[in-house]
């Protein structure tokens, strides 16, 4: 069986990872890399990616279930970095966007992180 492709060089966000296409760099470390949003739907507008082209979380496996958690716990200590507020008056939401009918348009895996005084642009 053919191992699942960990970078596709026809994807977008793989290319921001790879540093090929600027982005607004909010975080790096070794397996994820965290970006602001080109098209911000919240004041605080970032999104975390895995850097292994996982193309959406319908395809996540029980081997990232470790990575798939250490992107939550990321999220809130970023999202405080960004200036997001505190929970409970603060907060953020977080999205993944899943297929077509789940409204996903960039078919590699990434953790949206919205946040910020009210109201947003979307949602
Ligand atoms: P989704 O609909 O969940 O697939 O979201 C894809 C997101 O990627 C959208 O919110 C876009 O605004 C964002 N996006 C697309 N291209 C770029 C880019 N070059 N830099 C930063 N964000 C981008
Ligand atoms: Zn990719």
């Amino acid at each position: 069986m053919t191992a699942p492709l960990r970078h596709d060089p026809d994807c977008i966000f793989c290319k921001i990872i790879g540093g090929q296409i600027p982005s607004r760099k909010v975080f790096e470390n070794e397996e994820v890399f965290a970006f602001h949003d080109i098209h911000p739907a919240a004041p605080v507008h970032f999104m975390v990616v895995p850097k292994a082209h996982i193309p959406s979380l319908a395809q996540a496996t029980p081997e990232d279930a470790g990575l798939l958690g250490r992107i939550m716990l990321l999220a809130p200590k970023l999202a405080l970095e960004q200036g997001c507020k505190p929970y409970p008056d603060g907060g953020f939401r977080v999205v993944v966007n899943t297929g077509a009918e789940g409204g996903q348009e960039v078919h590699h895996l990434h953790v949206h992180v919205m946040g910020g005084p009210r109201p947003w642009a979307r949602g």
